[in-house]
Parts: structure tokens; sequence; C-alpha cells
């Protein structure tokens, strides 16, 4: 039974969200303000943080940084009003994993978690398939349709990046951060250029990105 800490100051969305997760077999515990959150995601394991930004004392961008500055890798989905999109953005680079817009629905809440947890049980495979693509990181090698084809190794780091964050947004800095790291800096025109080399290899229809999607404002998120 996976583990959830609901982090959200409105009693009624906590209530809520706490009897339905309850509902899909979680186990599920609240904090009703930041300070609580910390504490109880320091001193105990968590699978999953549902993490509301707009708390009473500490926020939650605050507590998202305190606990990846403390090396804590727990799955975070933030919850944003619509009305502070940018705080998405910023939460995402702060090393939140996905975000949730509110209101949202209780049912593409679950399916965001349930992806959430698939993919931290997972772990990194060593040979990951995606429409007619084999990509074998152990061997460096990618296939199409069984055929060897040829990848750079800033496109096979992409890949790789890309399949670790599968369904969730990566931000351009992210990708410049994971990708190529602190000791070069890439302007997002060059990360955008290396995307399009990539989609070439991978999207039957390359202006039509079924796989590495664009996300508007934000950066690119893999559908695989
Ligand atoms: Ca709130």
């Amino acid at each position: 039974m996976a583990r959830i800490l609901v982090v959200e100051d409105e009693p009624s969305i906590a209530l809520g969200l706490k009897s339905d997760l309850r509902l899909e077999g979680y186990d599920v515990e609240v904090a009703a303000d930041g300070e609580t959150a910390a504490r109880r995601a320091a001193e105990a394991s968590f699978d999953l943080i549902l993490l509301d930004l707009m708390l009473p004392g500490k926020d939650g961008l605050t507590v998202c940084r305190e606990l990846r500055r403390a090396g804590n890798r727990v799955p975070i989905i933030i919850l944003t009003a619509k009305a502070h999109e940018a705080e998405k953005v910023l939460g995402l680079e702060l090393g939140a994993d996905d975000y949730v817009t509110k209101p949202f629905s209780p049912v593409e809440l679950r399916a965001r978690i349930k992806a959430m947890l698939r993919r931290t049980a997972n772990g990194d495979p060593e040979t990951c398939h995606f429409g007619d693509m084999e990509v074998n990181f152990a061997r460096s090698e990618v296939r199409r349709g069984g055929s060897l084809i040829e990848v750079t190794p800033i496109e096979l780091k992409l890949l790789s990046v890309f399949i670790r964050s599968r369904g969730r947004t990566l931000t351009r800095e992210q990708l410049l951060d994971q990708v190529w790291g602190t000791a070069s800096s890439p302007t997002d025109r060059v990360i955008d250029n290396h995307i399009m080399h990539l989609r070439r290899k991978v999207e039957a229809t390359p202006e039509e990105p079924r796989y590495v999607v664009s996300v508007r404002g934000i950066g690119y998120r893999f559908d695989g």
C-alpha cells in the first residue's frame, strides 16, 4: 500500500483528497501547513507527496526546495491554482516531478498519481520500447523497426532523460542541467535544435510529434 502525504490547507479539499485516495487503497496523511509537511516528510517515509503551493507559513515551493536540498527524492506532485501558472514552472525547476492545476478532476489526479508510482516502482529499465523504437541503454543502441539507427551522444542522453521522466514536463533548464550538465550552457535554440533532430529519428511525422511533445511556454514532455 503506497503512502501519500497530502499537503493542503483548505479543509474541504484536504478532506476530499483524503477520502478519495483512501478509497483507492492508499495510506493517506494530511498536513495543513508547510512546517508540518516539511517535518513529516523528513521523519517519515512517503511514496509520494501531493503539495499545494499556497500554504500558511512556509509555502509549498520552499518545502519542495528544502526537501530536494536535503537529498529527499520522494516524488512530488504540486497542486497549483490556474491563476498562478508561472509557479508550476518554478516548482518543476525546484525539483517537483509533476503538477496538477486546480480545480483538478479527481480522475486526472488519480491517473497522475498512479503513473508516478508506477514510474518510481519500475526504476531505470535497460531497454525501452515505444512505437517501433527500441532503445538499449546498456549498449547505447537505438533501433527503429528493428534496424540500427545513428544517434549522437546528446540525442541518446536526451532520450535517456526523457524516458526516465516519461509523462512529465521538463523545462529547458532541466534538460540543460540533466543532458549538458553545468559545464556548458547551450542556448534554448541549441536545445530546440537537438530536439528537432531527435524527432526526425524517432517520430513518424516529426512536424506532428507523438512522443517528444512540446509543452507551450515550459519545455518538453516524453509520451512514450
Ligand atoms: Ca492553499
